[in-house]
């Protein structure tokens, strides 16, 4: 419970063998998985679990991995989502309206998993670099993953396990808007029945303890929608 979230990959594809082989090597290198079928679940799945990568195949039954793609860049709530389309040999032209589309980059089947890895590692080195890093840090705050140690300046906080999980959720997505509803499934998991409310409980006791006379409230309540870590507090 006190180690931070692993990142969650969303593996988009129909072929049920090469899904049970990336499940299998993307669990094996530490990052939780989940599962669509179709563009109509991966959809879905998006919104429903904010994967922090989404591994897409270009031919699915419904929606296309194309027009998946497409859709998840026209909605601001994952316009940066990372994706990396799986394509079929001989889809040149597809490969390169793949990136057009704003895939983040592609892999041509058939592929070693040693390759895949790869990949998926290096988009997520840049696109979330605190993934990458045992110390995440934002403005004068900063988590050591190894240690479980959190700072604000000088200061020494001390947190509970949860108001832990809230800040490195947050240290992960710097400036993104999370619902509650989101919170609970990335910091209590989606198969525990916890009240929308208790989150508002844990940011109290996040915000009371990263508070330092003089210094910015980094935690921003967003009207109707939840909760970020305030880019604005960033110096
Ligand atoms: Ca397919």
């Amino acid at each position: 419970m006190s180690v931070a979230k692993k990142p969650l990959v969303l593996v988009v594809e129909d072929e049920m063998p090469l899904t049970t082989l990336l499940r299998y090597n993307l669990e094996k290198e530490g990052y939780r998985v989940s599962e669509a079928r179709d563009g109509e679940e991966a959809m879905i799945l998006a919104d429903e679990e904010t994967p922090d990568l989404v591994l897409l195949d270009w031919m699915l039954p419904k929606i296309s991995g194309i027009e998946v793609c497409r859709r998840l860049r026209g909605r601001a709530e994952s316009r940066n989502m990372p994706v990396i389309m799986l394509t079929a040999r001989g889809e040149e032209g597809d490969r390169i309206r793949g990136l057009d589309t704003g895939a983040d980059d592609y892999i041509t089947k058939p592929f070693s998993m040693t390759e895949l890895l790869a990949r998926v590692r290096a988009v997520l080195r840049r696109i979330r670099p605190a993934f990458a890093e045992d110390v995440a840090t934002f403005g004068d705050i900063s988590v050591d993953r190894s240690a479980h140690r959190v700072r604000r300046g000088a200061k020494d906080i001390h947190l509970g396990p949860t108001e832990y999980r809230l800040l490195d959720h947050f240290m992960q997505h710097p400036g993104r808007v999370f619902s509650r509803e989101q919170l609970l499934d990335a910091v209590w998991g989606s198969d525990v029945y916890v009240e929308a409310r208790t989150v508002d409980v844990h940011i109290g006791r996040l915000r009371k303890a990263l508070n330092v006379p003089g210094q910015n409230d980094p935690i921003r309540t967003v009207r109707s929608a939840g909760y970020a870590l305030d880019e604005s507090f960033k110096n």
